[in-house]
């Protein structure tokens, strides 16, 4: 496992005034390579061939480490290559789709910008629900058995994969129904049924608010909100409802993009102490809690009952409705903060305060 003192060991052999800001090319590295740049750094990219297209009509990369596959970026010689330039590591979604959480703790020795832990902590559902719950935050119901399901439940898999393969059911018999179709169609494994999760399906609207928990000024801040677009799910107002009926359709929950949003003010009182307390959990489950870009996902509803259902404790890929700035960045910082440069600024008012070592793990 990887220890602090061993990425300060690390940094200690850094040159700081030769820092670079490093990612996985997919997810959110524009938003991160933008940000790093217009803050003065040099930037890495950890790129596989077919998709290097991207950072050359966006050339925002100083350097590309090419590789077949992300999981690739635990390779020695990519590690090596990494250090070599001085890189901090930017995690984000790919990190925990493609990499894996357990290897992060325990196969990158690469200084990361971001609690470690807490990445680890956020992939388990059960883990997640814990911290939350603490939090004092309004948890949807869950179900360990598809047999308690009363009411409509929607049925996850284990792990990220962005909402893929989700589906709904409203009673025990709709569950097993469904989830058998699937598996003949090929898309659930047999074993996928058995670590399924069961949680209370709550009606209202999706809202994203994204934070920044600056370690160094010890404040939290609001920076941007999204919605998610997600296919097939978000059009099938679209198909009346004798059609929908014919072709029996499930709804499925892949995302594809997303929508800036602002709420209404009289809701974000409530907003601020979420985040708020979700950081004091934080700092007690593993210290000093979270650095950086955190996000919960959230459903809101007509009696305006904030229901969080996941937390990401890195950048989520909502932020890119914000690259150049949104309403809430824009309330603090004037143009043009986003939260790839929010994040730059924290490394480099770390690197002058001589306080790198606190921000990264
Ligand atoms: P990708 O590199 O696009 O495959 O994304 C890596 C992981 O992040 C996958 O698990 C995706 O489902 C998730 N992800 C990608 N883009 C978004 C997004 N815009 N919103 C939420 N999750 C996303
Ligand atoms: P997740 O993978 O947990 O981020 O969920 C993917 C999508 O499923 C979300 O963006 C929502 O549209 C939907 N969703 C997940 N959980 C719930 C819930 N408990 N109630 C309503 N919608 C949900």
């Amino acid at each position: 496992m990887m220890k602090k003192s061993d990425m300060n060991e690390i940094m200690g052999g850094y040159k700081k005034d030769e820092i670079a800001i490093g990612t996985i090319g997919s997810h959110s590295a524009l938003n991160i390579f933008k940000g790093a740049k217009e803050e003065g750094f040099r930037t890495v990219c950890v790129c596989r061939k077919e998709d290097s297209i991207v950072y050359r009509k966006f050339p925002l990369a100083d350097e590309i480490i090419f590789v077949k596959k992300f999981s690739d970026i635990l390779r020695k010689d990519v590690q090596q290559k990494l250090r070599e330039l001085n890189t901090v590591l930017i995690p984000h979604g790919s990190f925990n789709a493609y990499v894996g959480t357990d290897e992060i703790m325990n196969g990158l020795r690469v200084p990361m910008f971001g609690n470690r832990k807490l990445l680890h902590f956020e992939t388990g559902r059960e883990r997640q629900r814990e911290w939350l719950k603490r939090a004092g935050l309004i948890l949807p119901r869950t179900f360990n058995d598809p047999k308690e399901i009363n009411g409509l439940t929607i049925a996850k898999f284990p792990g990220a994969r962005g909402g893929k393969g989700y589906f709904l059911a409203s009673s025990t018999e709709s569950f097993h129904k469904k989830a058998k179709d699937m598996v003949k169609r090929g898309q659930l494994k047999k074993s996928d049924v058995e670590s399924i999760y069961l949680q209370e399906y709550i009606t209202g609207v999706n809202i994203y608010p994204l934070y920044f928990r600056s370690l160094l000024k010890n404040e939290v801040e609001l920076f941007g909100m999204d919605r998610r677009y997600e296919s097939a799910v978000d059009n099938l107002g679209r198909i009346p409802a004798s059609e929908q009926l014919q072709v029996d359709i499930n709804p499925s929950y892949t995302i594809i993009g997303n929508i800036p949003v602002t709420i209404r003010e009289s809701l974000l009182p409530e907003i601020f102490r979420m985040g708020e307390s979700v950081v004091r959990v934080s700092k007690k489950i593993a210290p000093p809690g979270i650095v950086g870009p955190f996000c919960l996902e959230t459903v809101i509803t007509d009696d305006l009952k904030i229901f969080t259902f996941e937390i990401s404790a890195r950048i989520v890929a909502g932020s890119n409705v914000g690259i150049g700035g949104s309403p809430y960045s824009y309330l603090n910082y004037g143009d043009g903060m986003y939260m790839g440069r929010r994040i730059a600024r924290e490394i480099k008012q770390a690197i002058n305060e001589d306080r790198l070592d606190e921000t990264i793990f």
